[in-house]
């Protein structure tokens, strides 16, 4: 393969076409998923379009399953797994593609609402990686769920329409920032800075007097309860719980179990003046997710079987119980097994260890305003293709999944035979800084897994940059890894 061209120089007029409705059903998705639950329903969406059926009511039902059945389990609707059960013998191990859902943000916290000088704030706690400094002064929206107290769930989405508000984190004007600018980047904002102005406006007594059907304000004054005390001291904070009761029918309490997440707001859009880029949020690690979906949704029967999971909580070390480290992906591959007729333990040890798995996340693109961090030839660039990462890690590799070569060795033979285009690299320069995934966990069964994403610029920033041919080359990579790759141990 000509590694030194561009996608953008190989592509068909053909293939260009088709890149562009990937590019803007990409876009879309992208603009539909901004957290886990979000892009886990539009997943189930889209696989039940394709095809798809429960996996959970298939174990309900005790329906058998069998060769080219597509079924589908998620853990409380945050991460997703699916399987197309292919021709093989499934002890023989699947094809797997791995990606994660949920990408770095601020956090509500579960006493967030507070009024300080007239103003109405949420505090926050954010949530991965981020330069705090990034997400000051930019548009802001609130997506999440609320669980009121009997079970009920209220669905957050605001921000988004043109119509409606937006939040913002403020920053200290220039003028007076004399000294904040001789601070270092970590500090310049600080973690409790980044709480989220939501409001301005008093409650007016009269809305309080109001209630009181015989408008004699001193006897109500007495039968005010201290908590209604409290709150006629911070009016602000009052109108604002009155505006949550009215639109959401939730209290203060409720805060106490509510998951709101705060994202920029605004679509992804296309980026340049000749539109080769694509500028949005969350693309870490949804452009993988992304990928990874369409692949395994457009494949016809594969020879293995072919899986894709799609995780959470990978920005916080995959813990938890919708995160890779939890047991959800092996107790749904046991149902899965159990359904197909081998219900032993030995069957699902064999069938994780002859696996094979593409640990899909993002890669650092090299940036030429940045290039001192990054060794040129082990760097992924824009434009070129999957990113096969053999190790990631820090500091002499530590904490990584370091992959084979016999597996890189099959796989660049079924992507060459397929003309599809990759790179190899690695983060950075040596000692620079480094990074995990989640390979190292499913390596744990013994499987063969190798790290292999897309690279994007400004990674965990707001507005993350890829290119568009590159998310076409991952479609067409993930695809022949799902209906090419084989056990290439045997038992
Ligand atoms: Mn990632
Ligand atoms: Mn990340």
């Amino acid at each position: 393969m000509a590694r030194d061209k561009t996608l953008w120089e190989l592509y068909t007029d053909e293939q260009l076409q088709e890149m562009e409705q990937v590019g803007a059903r990409y876009r879309q998705c992208l603009d539909q998923g901004k957290t886990e639950r979000e892009c886990v329903r539009l997943s189930v969406e889209m696989a039940r379009a394709a095809g798809y059926r429960s996996l959970k009511e298939c174990v309900k039902e005790g329906v058998s399953l069998k060769t080219g059945d597509k079924v589908y389990a998620d853990y409380n609707g945050k991460c997703l797994v699916l399987y197309h059960i292919g021709q093989e013998p499934i002890e023989n191990g699947m094809n797997i593609l791995g990606a994660h859902i949920d990408s770095p943000r601020i956090d509500v916290k579960q006493n967030p609402l507070y009024e300080n000088t007239g103003y109405a704030y949420l505090d926050t706690h954010y949530y991965g990686g981020i330069k705090k400094y990034q997400w000051v002064t930019i548009p802001l929206a609130i997506h999440g769920v609320v669980i009121k107290k009997d079970g009920t769930k209220v669905d957050i989405v605001i921000g988004e329409n043109e119509d409606e508000p937006v939040f913002a984190i403020t920053d200290l004007l220039i003028h007076l920032a004399g000294k904040q600018m001789t601070k270092t980047g970590s500090t310049v904002i600080e973690g409790e800075g980044l709480d989220l102005l939501v409001g301005s406006i008093p409650q007016k007594k009269d809305d309080d007097e109001k209630s009181d059907a015989d408008g004699n304000a001193d006897a109500e004054d007495k039968k005010l309860t201290d908590e209604e005390k409290k709150l006629a001291k911070t009016p602000v904070k009052a109108n604002i719980l009155r505006l949550l009761k009215e639109t959401y029918d939730i209290e203060e309490e409720d805060f106490l179990s509510a998951e709101l997440e705060i994202v920029p707001a605004g679509k992804a859009r296309e980026l340049g003046f000749d539109r080769s880029m694509i500028l949005s949020y969350g693309q870490d690690d949804r452009i993988c997710a992304f990928t990874s979906l369409m692949a395994m949704l457009d494949i016809n029967t594969p020879k293995r079987t072919a899986c894709c999971l799609l995780v959470d909580k990978e920005e916080v070390g995959s813990q938890g119980a919708s995160g890779m480290q939890s047991r959800f992906f092996e107790n749904m591959t046991a149902e899965l097994l159990a359904l197909m007729g081998y219900p032993s333990a030995l069957s699902l040890r064999r069938t994780l260890q002859n696996s094979s798995m593409l640990s899909s996340d993002v890669s650092a693109g090299l940036d030429p305003m940045y290039a001192d961090v990054f060794e040129p030839k082990n760097a992924a660039y824009l434009n070129k293709g999957v990113v096969f990462n053999k190790f990631t890690g820090a500091r002499g590799k530590s904490g990584s999944n370091d992959a084979n070569p016999e597996f890189m060795a099959a796989i660049r033979r079924i992507l060459d035979e397929n003309q599809v285009q990759f790179q190899t690299a690695e983060l950075g320069k040596v000692d620079v800084g480094g990074g995990g995934t989640i390979a190292y966990i499913m390596a744990n069964y013994g499987m063969e897994v190798i790290d292999c994403g897309l690279a994007v610029l400004c990674m965990h920033a707001p507005m993350e940059v890829s290119s568009k041919a590159d998310v076409y080359e991952g479609v067409r990579a993930y695809k022949v890894f799902l209906e090419n790759m084989t056990n290439i141990y045997g038992l």
